[in-house]
Parts: C-alpha cells; structure tokens; sequence
C-alpha cells in the first residue's frame, strides 16, 4: 500500500498504460481519477477498479480543453481535499516522414502529447505547492530520448515532456514537488497490437530480451516514482526499454 490515499489523477487512464497503471495505484492504495475523452472506456474502467475494492471517479476530459481539466481538478478538490499525484500520460501518434507530414498532424500530436501535459499540470501544481507535496510524472518515451523514424511530431512533443520535467524539477523541487519522465521502449497496448504480426516481430528481436514491455512493467515504474520510496528522484528520465537502446 505505497500509495495509500493518495489522490491520483491519470490521464489516458481508459486505455494501455494508462489502465494498468489506475490497476497498479488501486493495488498500492490510492484513490484513483481516470481521465479520458473515451468516456465508456472511463466508466468500464472505474467499474472494474471498484469492483477490485478500490475508490476510483472517472472523468470525460481532453487533455486539450482547459476548462473541462479546471472541472475536473474543482470536483477532486471538493471530493477529496487535495491533488497528490498527477500522470500525464494522455498521448496519440500520427507518424508521417518530414516531407510528408501535414501541418494537422504536427499540431494535433504537439497539441495533446505536449501541451496537454502543459495543461494539466498548471492546473494541479498551485494546489501541489500548497499542500507542500506532490508528485507529476510526464510519458515520454524512448523517441524522446533518441527520435524515430517518421515520428518529427511525436519526438517534438516526447522531448519537450522531458524538458518540462527537468524546468519543474528545478523550479517545484523546493516547494515538496518531484517532477519525472518515464520513457518506454515497445510496449503491448492497443496502438502496438493493431501493428501486422511482422512489424511485431521485427520490433521484439530489437530488445535483448525479445520481447515488448506489458503495460504492467510501466505501470510498475509509476507507482515506484510515485511512492515516497523514490523521494529523492527528481526530474530524471527513466528509460523502460529491455535493453532497447543499448
Ligand atoms: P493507448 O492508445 O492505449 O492509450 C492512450 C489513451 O489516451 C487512450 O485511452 C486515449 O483515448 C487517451 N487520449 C487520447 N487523446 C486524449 C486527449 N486529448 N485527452 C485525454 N485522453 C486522450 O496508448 P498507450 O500505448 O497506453 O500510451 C500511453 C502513453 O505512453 C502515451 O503518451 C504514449 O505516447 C506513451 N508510450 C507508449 C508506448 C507504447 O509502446 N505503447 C511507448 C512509449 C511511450
């Protein structure tokens, strides 16, 4: 229970990652908001992390729309008392090569995997710096540390999650705040596994252990950073890769 009581919001929380880990802070105790603009996602989820005997609210909210995030964060202030722990982990891909990508691909991919986490944080951290506490952890991935192929939009907004968490780390980190970015390499969610069979396979003989991440190993890695056990790790970029990169 390293998370016991901790209000904890997650972004994206309908879906891949972003599911296993509201699964992962209920087993660790904590009280989880799942945000998403899937809202029959957002309600089947909540259903099941009650049913597992956890305390969970789910919320329809874009990542892009400041006014609904302000409702939501009013409603968990009233509910609740308070914002311990925030997940940015809404994200899209619209991968095209430079000379083909259209102006709509780059905006909507800066839009929801950058200044979406922009949004939601400002929303949370006066009331983070108030309590003297909280936790934000940015989904980079590892395109964010080292680019991808076709991928100009998605590195942009990748790179820059990490840039946020290094700012804040300086800024937030003598207000009680700790600000990380978790980087995975492949990981089996729904974006990967509609991916033809020899993509899959190509991308698995990649890693030394020839084999994608299962969402639970970062879920895993969240509520590790999360947890006060990870109290002095601040504003680092933690690469989940199974050797991926090496
Ligand atoms: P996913 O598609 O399974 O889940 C993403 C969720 O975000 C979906 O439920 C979707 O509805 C939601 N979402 C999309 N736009 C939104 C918006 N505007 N507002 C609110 N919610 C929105 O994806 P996933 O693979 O679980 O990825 C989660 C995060 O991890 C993403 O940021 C992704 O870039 C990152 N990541 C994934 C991988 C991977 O291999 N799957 C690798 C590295 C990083």
């Amino acid at each position: 229970m390293r998370l016991k009581g901790k209000v904890s919001i997650i972004t994206g929380g309908a879906s891949g990652i972003g599911k296993a880990t509201a699964e992962k802070f209920i087993k660790e105790g904590a009280i989880v908001a799942v945000c998403d603009i899937n809202l029959d996602a957002v309600n089947a989820v909540v259903e099941e992390l009650k049913a597992a005997g956890g305390e969970a609210v789910g919320y329809k909210v874009d990542v892009t729309d400041r006014a609904q995030i302000a409702d939501m964060v009013g409603a968990l202030k009233t509910q609740f008392g308070r914002i311990d722990v925030l997940v940015n982990n809404a994200g899209i891909v619209m991968d095209a090569q430079l000379i083909k990508m259209t102006e709509d691909q780059f905006d909507k991919v800066i839009d929801i995997n950058l200044k979406g986490v922009y949004n939601c944080t400002k929303a949370v951290v006066d009331t983070m710096i108030e309590q003297g506490a909280g936790v934000i952890l940015n989904a980079s991935s590892v395109v964010g540390v080292y680019g991808n192929f076709g991928q100009t939009n998605y590195a942009a907004s990748k790179f820059g999650v990490i840039g946020f968490v290094k700012t804040w780390a300086k800024e937030l980190g003598k207000k009680g705040i700790r600000a990380n970015a978790v980087c995975p390499g492949f990981v089996a969610t729904p974006i990967l596994k509609s991916m033809p069979e020899k993509v899959i396979q190509a991308m698995e003989d990649k890693v030394p252990m020839k084999r994608m991440a299962q969402p639970e190993e970062i879920a895993n890695v969240y509520a590790w950073l999360a947890s006060d056990e990870a109290s002095y790790i601040n504003g680092a970029a933690i690469e989940v890769t199974g050797g991926l990169t090496l």
